[in-house]
């Protein structure tokens, strides 16, 4: 098991990505602490983690606010003793998230607060928590759109993203004697309920795929297993990375027919 032994703080972890990764850590040994603005669903994960034998608390979370990750990052000693992993996980993505023009003051502050402060604020707080347990690993989720335009846009998600991927690299430089790892995970488009709900009609989502190399999207168990890679001593020399889980599309001028 490559996480005995260690505690794990999952943001988003009711849904999609922070979901699979709760029950994937778990069954690599690790305790979680499951933190959502959906209870109900972040209740379930944890049910089923304990279920299976495994350990883990749900903390209700919204990972914009300073006072609910502090109690985050608390819950996790409180209740296992200390904290090795933290993946800042949350994110959305909002359906009135357009162009310039299209976009409101409104949606880019709700972007920026929870995808880029609630990566900022999992840090703060979790990062001292990971000193006092001698070192461990931090990712933060970014996306492949942190480095590539699309002419579809989503203007305050794209700039949180790319706020994400440069957070990181300076994360990464400044606790790089701590024995602390910073690296972001790059998923490409998967078949999550975030971008399905965006990708509303199978003519959207064709033109989507239409850029893949690979032709199909990716799934949440990927980058479950990406992210393990990250947390794990698997992972021991890499740190500051943009880590590419994309199924190709960052490196594609023209894909195959
Ligand atoms: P998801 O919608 O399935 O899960 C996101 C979770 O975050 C949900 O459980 C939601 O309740 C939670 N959340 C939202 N706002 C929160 C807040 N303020 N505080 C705490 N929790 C909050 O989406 P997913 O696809 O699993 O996305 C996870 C991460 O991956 C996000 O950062 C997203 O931007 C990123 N990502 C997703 C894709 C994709 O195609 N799905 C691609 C690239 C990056």
């Amino acid at each position: 098991m490559r996480l005995s032994g260690k505690t794990a703080v999952i943001t988003g972890a009711a849904s999609g990505i922070g979901k699979e990764t709760s029950l994937l850590f778990a069954s690599e040994g690790a305790n979680i602490l499951a933190a959502d603005m959906d209870e109900g669903n972040g209740q379930a994960v944890v049910e089923q983690i304990i279920s299976q034998g495994g350990h883990a608390k749900f903390v209700r979370t919204n990972v914009s606010q300073a006072a609910d990750c502090e109690r985050m990052i608390a819950e996790a000693e409180n209740a296992f003793g200390a904290v090795h992993v933290l993946f800042n996980n949350a994110g959305i993505m909002h359906s009135d998230d357009g162009d310039a023009q299209q976009t409101s003051e409104d949606i880019w502050d709700l972007t920026m607060d929870v995808n880029l402060k609630g990566v900022f604020l999992g840090c703060k707080f979790g990062i001292p928590a990971i000193r006092r347990a001698g070192g461990g690993s931090i990712i933060n989720t970014a996306s492949f759109v942190a480095v590539l335009g699309a002419a579809t846009p989503q203007l305050a998600y794209t700039a949180s993203k790319g706020g994400v991927l440069a957070m990181t690299r300076e994360l990464a430089v400044i606790h790089a004697r701590e024995n602390i790892r910073v690296n972001s995970l790059c998923p490409g488009p998967l078949k999550t309920e975030l971008l399905m709900k965006f990708l509303d009609t199978e003519a959207k989502k064709q033109r989507r795929l239409v850029h893949i190399p690979m032709g199909r999207f990716g799934l949440a168990e990927e980058m479950a297993k990406a992210a393990l890679f990250l947390a794990s001593d698997d992972s021991s020399y890499v740190t500051g990375a943009d880590f590419m889980v994309d199924g190709g599309i960052t490196s594609a001028y023209v894909t195959p027919e």
